[in-house]
């Protein structure tokens, strides 16, 4: 379990926790736990105002992602990942992305307009899911938490540093 929680709400940790760039850990065993955490993460997610969270976000470096693209209007859409990799992706689109351990900071990211991803859900059972869109966007930026990439990772090197200045300067101000 992570370290800060309130009841079923974990703290999500902040840019440049080294939890948030390490690669998560297989998901091997499928019990009362892992729904019991499965829960949580959406409960954590809803409660800082996002789409999508990643176990390594609340400090668990495992292979776990939750995502709601309609933010608790239609549960359909509640989306668990575990052991996600994407297995096959077409085109190219470039959006703003967020990032709840990224705060403020919004830029533009290019990503595959279309993936398939094959996942196992909260059973062990796997399955296939395709994404366009938000959905697309969002499964690729949480599956890259399960690799340790930030969103920021995708950026070229003059918009990341420029980035990364912007922090040093909220951290300086206490504002991070
Ligand atoms: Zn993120």
């Amino acid at each position: 379990m992570s370290k800060k929680r309130v009841g079923k709400i974990h703290e999500v940790v902040k840019y440049p926790d080294p939890v948030l760039a390490k690669p998560g850990e297989t998901v091997t065993v499928f019990d009362a736990e892992l729904k019991q955490l499965v829960e949580e993460m959406f409960e954590s997610m809803y409660a800082a105002q996002g789409i999508g969270l990643a176990a390594p976000q609340i400090s668990i470096s495992q292979r776990i992602t939750v995502i709601d693209v309609s933010f608790k209007k239609n549960p359909k859409e509640k989306v668990v990942l575990i052991n996600p990799e994407i297995i096959d992706r077409t085109g190219k689109t470039v959006e703003e992305e967020g990032c709840l351990s990224l705060p403020e900071i919004r830029e533009k990211v290019t990503r595959a307009e279309w993936v398939r991803v094959r996942a196992q859900d909260v059973t062990g059972k796997t399955f296939e899911i395709e994404g366009t869109e938000l959905l697309g966007r969002c499964m690729q930026h949480e599956i890259d938490h399960l690799d340790g990439i930030l969103f920021i990772e995708r950026l070229s090197r003059l918009k990341r540093d420029l980035v990364l200045r912007r922090i040093k300067k909220m951290q300086k101000n206490g504002e991070w």
